[in-house]
């Protein structure tokens, strides 16, 4: 069947391409250097190595795994309802239609000049003031106070 190849090439045992041996691998070069055929070719020899060392406990936990990504791929559904509702019961947010979506636009102009922009509207309405000096120094206050707040500490400003 192989009579095509001269003993220089062989027929990947993955992909069943012919590619040329290399002399120093010899009998045991069974793969292409596809990265597919390549990935195959190291999960064999590894789990060849782990049942040639006594590695078969890793090997029944590595089916295992296997098992349970098999079964998330063939049921989507639960796999997601599960997800989101642990996400639901991590952040429970309650959110008005309007604010979501003015959050959503807040987040799709994800920039500095947004962000920025918000922080200065903050301070100059709780300060009152819309002089840029002063809200500079605000800042400055507030960001002390926020350091100290997440150190545990009690604010002094
Ligand atoms: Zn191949």
């Amino acid at each position: 069947m192989n009579n095509h190849h001269s003993k220089h090439t062989r027929d990947c045992a993955h992909c069943g391409a012919p590619f040329a041996i290399n002399p120093r691998v010899g009998r045991r070069h069974r793969y292409c250097g596809r990265p597919e055929c390549v990935r195959i070719s190291q999960a064999v020899s590894r789990r060849k190595w782990l049942t040639q060392n006594g590695g078969k406990t890793y090997y029944l936990n590595a089916n295992a795994k296997d098992r349970v990504r098999t079964w998330r791929q063939d049921n989507p559904q639960y796999w997601k309802k599960k997800t989101g509702g642990k996400r639901a019961q991590e952040t429970e947010f309650v959110v008005t239609k309007k604010l979501r979506s003015i959050l959503r636009d807040v987040a799709l102009q994800d920039s500095i000049d947004t962000n920025l922009a918000l922080k200065i509207g903050i301070i100059s309405h709780l300060t009152g003031t819309a002089l840029q000096d002063v809200i500079a120094k605000e800042i400055r206050r507030l960001m002390l106070r926020g350091h100290a707040i997440l150190q545990g500490k009690i604010p002094k400003l």
